[in-house]
């Protein structure tokens, strides 16, 4: 797929980069670096080689996770999401992976089974974003049943936020008081405690804990108030211009002629498209960066193609210029802000067709 122009590089020195940032934001906690989901997009296994100076990487599955330790990583690995059936169990002992422990049914599968070596275990408490983990009250029987069982288990504590990246008063409350139930419940307790993701790292240091457990900030995205221009962009996706028209004022552009040029305009055609991961319901006015200027794209989004309005650009542009599409000049959380996402979802979602370059 090397022909087609759309291609994503990647700047490998802004993943080390940005994990030092963490590191010197929260120097007295170890890091469990995110690289969940393909590490965001980017590749697992070259987003572990750069963040192999975190303390342990945080996974959705034990695919991931063996992926992982068939690359020949010895790091600890966390499964964010635990076991998904009993039958894991021993995948996660010959793997030596750390689990999240979020639900009776999941601490049943534990206690009832013969373990023969320690796990880690990550009990996971529900401190008001109520999607995974125990109630707080629940937390001294769970911590022992562990401590009780035959089995051998080192046990840390964790939760989860649900708006440290939102600047609204409620949202600020709201975090407040998820740091103080995490506070209460846990504080009878002597174990390694984990709550910060990349939001509550930059924006509430009391949240650090033993443990913080970056994720979009790796990869120099999020936006978090107050810290829009930290960290690195890795991932810079380009295509180029591969033809231009010049159409009269009233004519309209692209499928169901959305958009209808108010004066005579130049039109350039980009080769990448949703096929490729660029957001099918980016409307018209999302920037775009051709020879480094901002132009709006506009018109519907097709499945290989976008169009952009070229009129007011000095100087015109050529077939085979570059087009730039998010990266280190256009914030991919801007571009996701005109399509109502998150930069987490574009970022995740570049398709396997768009070959991802190391620079
Ligand atoms: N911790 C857990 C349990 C997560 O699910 C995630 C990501 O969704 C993170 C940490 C990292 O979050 P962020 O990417 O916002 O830093």
């Amino acid at each position: 797929m090397m022909y087609r122009p759309a291609k994503a590089y990647l700047c490998l020195s802004a993943l080390k980069n940005n994990l030092k940032s963490v590191q010197a934001m929260a120097p007295d906690s170890k890091v469990l670096a995110v690289i969940k989901a393909n590490g965001y997009g980017h590749g697992i296994e070259r987003v572990a080689h750069q963040l192999s100076g975190a303390d342990a990487f945080g996974v959705a599955s034990i695919d991931e996770a063996m992926l992982l330790r068939q690359k020949g990583f010895l790091h600890r690995i966390l499964l964010l999401e635990g076991l998904f059936s009993e039958a894991e169990i021993p995948v996660v002992i010959q793997n030596r992976l750390d689990l999240v422990v979020h639900s009776q049914h999941q601490l049943n599968w534990l206690l009832n089974s013969k373990i023969s070596s320690q796990i880690s275990v990550w009990v996971k408490v529900d401190t008001g974003m109520h999607r995974l983990g125990f109630e707080p009250k629940e937390l001294p029987s769970v911590i022992s049943r562990l401590q009780n069982s035959a089995n051998e288990f080192c046990i840390h504590i964790m939760s989860h936020f649900s708006s440290a990246d939102e600047k609204s008063a409620s949202a600020e409350l709201f975090t407040q008081q998820q740091i103080d139930t995490f506070e209460d419940c846990t504080a009878a307790f002597t174990f390694n405690r984990s709550l910060a993701n990349s939001a509550g790292i930059m924006r509430y240091p009391l949240s650090h804990y033993e443990w913080v457990r970056p994720g979009i900030t790796l990869y120099g995205a999020g936006d978090i108030p107050g810290f829009e221009n930290h960290g690195e962009a890795v991932m810079q996706l380009e295509s180029e211009i591969i033809s231009i028209k010049n159409i009269p004022a009233g004519e309209s552009v692209g499928y169901a002629n959305t958009w209808t040029a108010q004066r005579p305009s130049t039109i350039g055609v980009i080769a990448i498209g949703y096929g490729d991961g660029y957001p099918r319901h980016a409307p018209s006015g999302t920037p775009v960066l051709i020879n480094g200027q901002r132009v709006p794209l506009v018109g519907r989004v097709s499945m290989d193609m976008i169009t952009v309005d070229l009129t007011d650009l000095a100087v015109q542009p050529q077939i085979g210029d570059c087009a730039v599409l998010w990266g280190k000049e256009l914030s991919v959380d801007e571009i996701a802000r005109f399509s109502g996402t998150i930069g987490y979802e574009l970022l995740c979602g570049i398709t396997k067709r768009v070959p991802m370059i190391e620079v």
